[in-house]
């Protein structure tokens, strides 16, 4: 029998937090790491860190508190103050939940090729959504709110190559990982980019924490910034002056813009992982379904795609290896994309045998 599908003797309770929470934002982080029961290869431990447990069901709701609260602290965010940012989506809707939770407005700036749900989430917590070209890339959503921003005096959020970003994950999930694996074994750490903050911060603290944890970072097959070697060329605050030469659209939302953030170079200049491993899409997406169906864990395609580097890993080590692979945000911010779309709305052939087994209630 699977480890998961033992049966329990006792009726589960809860006992509750014994605590009341003062906003929303007090909820963000101390997500739960997840045994894998039926996916992992026999005899290796492995883990997810479902991000989707924070109240924006992503992990960009850790930058998005961290990013507000260091520029409430510095005195470079003005009480009422319009934040501006360019985003795939997961910073906007963080970024919404905290700006609705504090009382700014916010003015997010989205190429119009990411998923729908997306735009309409940001709005529902109270954002304006900008949309960009298509064909203008990462680059057009961030050139258009660096323009806004100008124009209108605007605080920029600047989540590629804002300090409250990695300092962020520095100080809440690596902390949580090494709570969580408090005096266990813990072999690999699996993670992509996006910006690069989980894997600057995790570097940061888990180089000097456990040295001997390996930390592996993937990156799209078809948008290998990182692994061709070629550097990028940067603008004097550090952002992008030209698009990656390396750069293709690729199917992993969240990850890998057309360019190398800031915040990830310091994970490439300070050697914070051992590995880099690219990963087709196709295989992410595959990976996530067989999450969703067979543990029960919904993550995005972005998180099918650790996964997948992780379940790579997991079936190259010896029995006792542990491996913990980043889930960054939820399967449901996907439903119209394609990652939904070899489910049918209708009945499929299995469906309506079902159906047809009993005489009643049948469709026409
Ligand atoms: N996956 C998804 C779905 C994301 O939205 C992001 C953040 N853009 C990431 C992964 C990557 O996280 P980070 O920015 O910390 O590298």
């Amino acid at each position: 029998m699977d480890k998961g599908s033992e049966t329990s003797a006792q009726a589960r309770t809860t006992e509750g937090l014994g605590r009341t929470y003062d906003s929303v934002l007090d909820t963000i982080g101390n997500t739960p790491t997840i045994r894998i029961n039926h996916l992992a290869p026999d005899g290796v431990e492995l883990f997810v860190k479902a991000e989707a447990f924070n109240p924006g069901a992503s992990v960009k709701d850790r930058l998005a508190v961290s990013i507000i609260e260091e520029a409430e602290r510095d005195g470079t965010l003005k009480p009422g103050q319009t934040i501006i940012e360019a985003t795939s989506g997961n910073t906007g809707i963080g970024l919404a939940m905290v700006c609705a939770a504090k009382g700014y407005p916010l003015v997010v700036t989205m190429a119009e090729s990411f998923s729908v749900e997306r735009r309409q989430l940001m709005r529902m917590l109270g954002a304006k959504v900008v949309l960009t070209p298509k064909a203008l890339g990462g680059t057009g959503m961030y050139m258009k709110a660096l323009e806004l921003a100008e124009a209108h005096g605007w605080f920029w959020a600047g989540q590629f190559e804002t300090a409250a970003n990695a300092k962020i994950h520095a100080n809440t999930t690596a902390r949580e990982i090494l709570a969580d694996f408090d005096g266990r074994r813990l072999d690999t750490v699996v993670t992509g980019y996006g910006t690069g903050g989980t894997v600057a911060g995790l570097g940061r603290v888990l180089r000097e924490a456990r040295p001997d944890l390996k930390i592996v970072l993937s990156e799209p097959a078809n948008a290998q910034l990182v692994g061709s070697g070629i550097p990028q060329e940067r603008t004097a605050s550090g952002g992008p002056a030209v698009g990656h030469p390396a750069f293709e659209a690729h199917p992993i939302q969240g990850w890998t813009p057309n360019f190398i953030p800031l915040v990830l170079q310091e994970a490439i200049d300070g050697g914070y992982y051992d590995e880099l491993r690219p990963v087709a899409g196709a295989d992410g997406m595959d990976w996530a379904r067989q999450l969703a169906a067979k543990e029960g864990i919904l993550t995005g395609v972005s998180g099918g795609s650790t996964f997948a580097i992780a379940m790579e890993v997991a079936k190259a080590s010896d029995p006792g290896t542990t491996i913990l692979a980043m889930l960054p945000d939820t399967g449901e911010r996907y439903l119209s994309t394609p990652l939904f779309e070899n489910l049918p709305t209708g009945m499929s052939d299995a469906e309506a045998e079902i159906a047809a087994s009993t005489p009643g209630y049948q469709m026409e």
